[in-house]
C-alpha cells in the first residue's frame, strides 16, 4: 500500500495540486491494490490523474491506449514539461525512433507510453522490453458499438487481458450507461473490475429544449443576447454545418463550419483559432470536440436532435468547463426524429439504437426536471429538481399521481420485470387480447385496475415514471420494463409522486400536412416501417415512433 504522503507528494510535485478531486483518491488506491478498474467521470472531471499519478510511483511502464494520435504528442509534451518521462509509439515513426523507445523502456526510463489501438502490433514487443505495471484504456466507450464513438480498432483490446492477465487494467470514459458499461468490461475481459462512477451533475449548465421551427431566427436572437461569447452549434450533417455557417456569416456573425470532410490542416486551423478565441462560433458535426480543452465555451446549441443521451451529454459538457454559468439549447423536431430513426434502423444494432434514440426523445419531450432525466440515464439519482432547466423554470401543471404510480409499479412488479410497455398497459387497462390471455395475466391482481386512463395517457405517465427514475427500460433485453430501487419508496414507504397532466403538445401543434408534401410521404413510409418493425421485433409501436397517427 502506498502511503498518503507519497500520493499527495506526487500530486503536488508532478501536477501542482494540493487535494484530490472526488473519487480520484479511491481510484488510485484501487489501482495500487492491483484491481482492474472501470472509471466513469464526466468530461473535465480529472480522469488522467487516476493513471498518470500511479504511473509516477509504480516500478515499470504504464501503457496508455488513447484514440487520438493527433493529441498524443500534446499529452506527452505536457507530461514531460511536468517532469514525467513519457513517449508515444505509432506506425508513422521511423524504425530507429521506435528502437530508441524500446531501449528506454528496457532501461526503465519511461513511465508512460501512449499507443493508439491501431498499433497493437507493438504490444508484445513493449511487454518483452520491460515491466508493464498498468494498462490504461482512455475513452473506453470507443470499444462498444452501443456507445456513441465506436472505433473498430478498440475491439481488439480484449487481447490485452487474455495475453497479460497479471497486468491490471484501468478503463476510463466520460459516457456510459449501464449497458455500455457492461459491454466495455465484457469486451476488455475484466468482468470483476471495480466500478467508480463520479457525479455527472454539471450544475452550471442550463438546459433548454425548444421546438425546431424558425431555427435560424431563434439562433440569431440567442446570439444577440450573447455578444463575444464562444459557442458550438452541433448539426447532424456536414451540409447543415456549411449552410448554417454561411447564413450566420451573412448576418455578421463570426462563424466557421467544421466537419470530417475538411482537410486535416483546415480542421486544425479552425480548432486552434477557436481555442485561441480568434473565431467565436463553430457550426460542427459531432466530429468536433473530443479532447479539445477550451474552458470558456459559454454555450452549446444542438441544431438537430442528437441520436442518444450519451452523445448529447458529452457535447453540452464542452460548455462551461471553467465552472461558470453556461447555456445549452436543443432544437427538437419531428423531421430529425424521422431521419435518426432511419439511421438507427440501418445500423448494425438497430434495436439498441432505437431504444436509445427513444430515451433522447423522452428527454426532449420531458415534463419534469430535465437534469433528473439526464442523470438518471447515467445511473445517478438526485432528489431535488434542478431549477436550472426550462421545465423547472416554467413548469407544467402537476397532480398527485401517487395512486396511479402505485398501480403501474405494482403491475410491473407482478409481471416480474418481464414485459415491455405495451403489455404493461394492456394489463393495467384489462385488455383481453391474445398475448394477455396466453400468459394468463388476466389472473393478476392488478389486471384492469386502471381502465379509466387511456392507452396514450398511460404511455405518457410511464414515460414520466421512467424519467423520474422509478422504472427503467432494459434496452438489451427486449425493452422490458423493470423497477429500480427507488420504486419501493412508492410501493412500501408511501412516497408521494407528482405527475404532470398529459398535454398532447405536438399533436395539437402539428400543422395539417398537404397531400403532396414530401414530409407527408415520409410520415407514411415511417408509419409502415414502424408497423413492420413492431411485427418483426415485437417492439411496442410506441418505442418505434410516438406520433399521432
Ligand atoms: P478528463 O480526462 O476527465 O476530461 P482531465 O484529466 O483532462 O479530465 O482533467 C481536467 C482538468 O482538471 C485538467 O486541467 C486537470 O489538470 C484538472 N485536474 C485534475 N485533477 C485535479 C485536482 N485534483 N485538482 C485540481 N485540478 C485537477
Ligand atoms: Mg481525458
Amino acid at each position: 500500500m502506498v502511503e498518503e504522503k507519497d500520493l499527495l507528494g506526487a500530486l503536488k510535485e508532478y501536477f501542482g495540486y494540493d487535494t484530490f478531486r472526488p473519487l480520484q483518491r479511491q481510484i488510485i488506491d484501487s489501482v495500487f491494490a492491483g484491481n482492474d478498474n472501470m472509471v466513469i467521470m464526466p468530461t473535465g472531471g480529472g480522469k488522467s490523474i487516476c493513471y498518470q499519478l500511479p504511473a509516477t510511483l509504480l516500478p515499470g511502464v504504464t501503457l496508455v491506449i488513447s484514440p487520438l494520435i493527433a493529441l498524443m504528442k500534446d499529452q506527452v509534451d505536457g507530461l514531460t514539461a511536468n517532469g514525467i518521462s513519457a513517449a508515444f509509439l505509432n506506425s508513422s515513426q521511423a524504425e530507429d525512433v521506435q528502437q530508441e523507445i524500446f531501449s528506454r523502456i528496457s532501461k526503465n526510463e519511461i513511465k508512460l507510453l501512449y499507443v493508439a489501438p491501431e498499433s497493437l502490433q507493438y504490444i508484445d514487443a513493449v511487454f518483452s522490453s520491460g515491466k508493464i505495471s498498468l494498462i490504461a484504456i482512455d475513452e473506453a466507450h470507443c470499444i462498444s458499438s452501443w456507445g456513441h464513438d465506436f472505433r473498430p480498432a478498440y475491439t481488439q483490446l480484449g487481447y490485452l487481458k487474455s495475453r497479460h492477465p497479471e497486468t491490471p487494467i484501468i478503463a476510463l470514459t466520460a459516457t456510459a450507461d449501464k449497458a455500455t458499461r457492461k459491454d466495455i468490461c465484457d469486451q476488455l475481459n475484466i468482468p470483476a473490475a471495480k466500478q467508480f462512477i463520479a457525479s455527472f451533475d454539471r450544475k452550471n449548465l442550463s438546459l433548454e429544449v425548444r421546438p425546431g421551427n424558425k431555427k435560424l431566427d431563434q439562433i440569431i436572437a440567442f446570439l444577440k443576447k450573447r455578444p463575444d461569447q464562444s459557442g458550438i452549434i452541433y448539426c447532424l450533417s456536414r451540409k447543415n454545418t456549411e449552410e448554417l455557417a454561411v447564413k450566420l456569416k451573412s448576418k455578421g456573425f463570426d462563424a466557421e463550419a467544421y466537419h470530417a470532410g475538411l482537410s486535416h490542416s483546415d480542421r486544425i486551423k479552425i480548432q486552434e483559432d477557436f481555442i485561441q478565441d480568434k473565431n467565436q462560433i463553430i457550426c460542427a458535426t459531432v466530429a468536433f470536440g473530443m479532447g479539445i480543452d477550451k474552458s470558456n465555451v459559454r454555450w452549446v446549441i444542438h441544431y438537430n436532435l442528437p441520436k442518444n443521451l450519451e452523445g448529447y451529454y458529452q457535447e453540452i459538457g464542452r460548455a462551461g468547463r471553467d465552472g461558470l454559468p453556461s447555456s445549452t439549447l436543443l432544437f427538437h423536431s419531428y423531421a430529425d426524429v424521422v431521419q435518426l430513426r432511419k439511421f438507427a434502423v440501418n445500423s448494425g444494432n438497430s434495436e439498441v439504437q432505437m431504444a436509445k434514440l427513444d430515451r433522447m426523445k423522452q428527454y426532449a419531450d420531458a415534463l419534469s426536471c430535465r437534469r433528473k432525466i439526464l442523470l438518471s440515464y447515467f445511473g445517478e439519482l438526485i432528489s431535488e429538481d434542478c431549477g436550472n432547466c426550462d421545465v423547472c423554470k416554467n413548469p407544467p401543471e402537476f397532480f398527485d399521481g401517487t395512486i396511479l404510480t402505485q398501480k403501474a409499479l405494482s403491475t410491473i412488479f407482478r409481471l416480474k420485470g418481464q414485459e415491455s410497455i405495451s403489455l404493461v398497459i394492456d394489463v393495467l387497462r384489462g385488455a383481453h387480447n391474445a398475448q394477455v390471455l396466453e400468459k394468463g395475466y388476466q389472473q393478476l391482481k392488478t389486471f384492469g385496475i386502471a381502465t379509466d386512463v387511456s392507452w396514450r395517457d398511460w404511455q405518457q405517465y410511464l414515460i414520466q415514471l421512467i424519467n423520474l427514475g422509478y422504472v427503467e427500460i432494459a434496452f438489451h433485453d427486449q425493452n422490458k420494463l423493470r423497477l429500480t430501487p427507488l420504486a419501493k419508496k412508492v410501493l412500501f414507504e408511501k412516497e408521494k409522486v407528482r405527475l404532470a397532466h398529459v398535454i398532447q403538445r405536438e399533436a395539437a401543434k402539428e400543422p395539417v400536412v398537404a397531400e403532396k408534401n414530401s414530409e407527408n410521404t415520409l410520415f407514411e413510409k415511417l408509419r409502415q416501417l414502424r408497423l413492420k418493425l413492431a411485427r418483426e421485433e415485437d417492439i411496442p409501436p410506441y418505442l418505434i415512433f410516438n406520433d399521432a397517427t
